[in-house]
């Protein structure tokens, strides 16, 4: 019997997200995931997994609520913002008519969520200097229902202009939600937009503990929004989607001790990634590095292939952009640690 007949019919086409364990290596220095280098330390403190756990921790909301600057009521936690990407969509849009916009290059999960749930997709791609086309978008919201956007940029690694966002907010105002993905933002937290949710009811940010907080295997993710917006969230997200130990550990990440020591992470990686990118500019092999907001760079190599697969065959992992849209040549490289960073340059010079 053919299995593969019986899976739905979008899903026999779908080409899974390119994660990066799922592409493997053999690797000691892995760069390709913006995860942090070092691994936390944290202790469990709740044993009591007989039970059921709440819903939506009160501690992690009101944390997080607290640490982001809103209140409890505009704040839903999920497995990772990848899920809060798919919980949108499941919650806002009409499979088969309903359309999601996304500028590309930018993060793969919109296309791959939508492509699983039958919903369609919209692609306008980004200016050169990876700003918003605006007008490519207004000529494009016929049935758009959701528009992502990434900032800072993940691969690109910029903000992306925050009149731009305003712009684009009035163009969908009574027509579609505007997703701010900021996943990167503890890298340049002044340029968040989550002040702006008093002004725009369909404005909706997405965080997560993955990327700054040194916790992506946690799986612990959260989106702010206006009541509306949550409450429509809390309708068809999971019963119970953080486990008990995720809400425990997620609760002393987000005390007082945890934001600093993440605070303290963001200095480090800053610092570390500015050496870098002057020392990776100073490579003639290397055509362009590009100023990065977050913990990662994006670069422009003279042969991307080459370089990608001698660092490979040396354990080192880097992200290879060359088959998004607009990102031929291109490398992400994540910003490891002191010794990570100068294997990374070494094996370079050796090329
Ligand atoms: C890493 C990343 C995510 C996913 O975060 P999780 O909380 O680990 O699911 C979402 N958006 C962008 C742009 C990312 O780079």
């Amino acid at each position: 019997m053919d299995i593969n007949q019986l899976v739905r019919k979008n899903v026999q086409k779908l080409t899974p997200y390119q994660s990066a364990r799922r592409i493997g290596g053999n690797g000691d220095v892995w760069l390709n995931a913006n995860e942090y280098p070092v691994a936390p330390n944290f202790q469990l403190t709740e044993q009591n997994l007989n039970r059921y756990p709440e819903a939506q921790p009160e501690q992690v909301i009101n944390r997080y609520a607290q640490y982001a600057g809103v209140t409890p009521e505009q704040v839903i936690v999920s497995r990772g913002a990848d899920e809060a990407i798919e919980l949108l969509m499941r919650a806002f849009c009409e499979p088969e008519t309903d359309t999601v916009l996304y500028c590309p290059p930018t993060y793969g999960m919109y296309q791959v969520s939508a492509e699983t749930l039958g919903i369609k997709t919209k692609t306008v791609p980004t200016k050169s200097n990876w700003q918003l086309d605006l007008d490519g978008i207004k000529q494009n919201l016929d049935n758009v229902k959701l528009i992502y956007v990434c900032s800072p940029n993940n691969p690109t690694g910029n903000m992306i202009d925050q009149d731009d966002i305003k712009t684009l907010l009035k163009l969908a105002e009574n027509r579609a939600l505007v997703i701010i993905d900021e996943a990167y933002i503890e890298f340049s937290p002044n340029s968040t937009v989550v002040s702006w949710l008093a002004n725009y009811p369909h404005l909706v940010i997405l965080r997560t503990l993955s990327k700054a907080f040194a916790l992506a295997g946690l799986r612990c993710g959260f989106t702010l929004a206006n009541k509306p917006v949550i409450d429509a969230l809390q309708k068809v997200i999971a019963p119970y989607p953080l486990a008990t130990p995720v809400a425990d550990i997620a609760t002393q990440a987000l005390s007082k001790d945890g934001i600093n020591t993440m605070k303290l992470h963001v200095i480090n990686l800053n610092n570390q990634k500015e050496k870098l990118a002057n020392q990776l500019s100073a490579l003639e092999i290397v055509e362009e590095v590009y100023p990065s907001e977050a913990n990662y760079l994006c670069v422009k190599f003279q042969s991307n292939k080459e370089v990608f697969s001698k660092l490979w065959n040396e354990g080192i992992i880097l992200r290879d952009q060359s088959k998004s849209i607009g990102q031929d040549g291109f490398i992400r490289i994540s910003i490891g640690t002191q010794a990570e960073c100068e294997a990374v340059i070494t094996a370079l010079k050796a090329i």
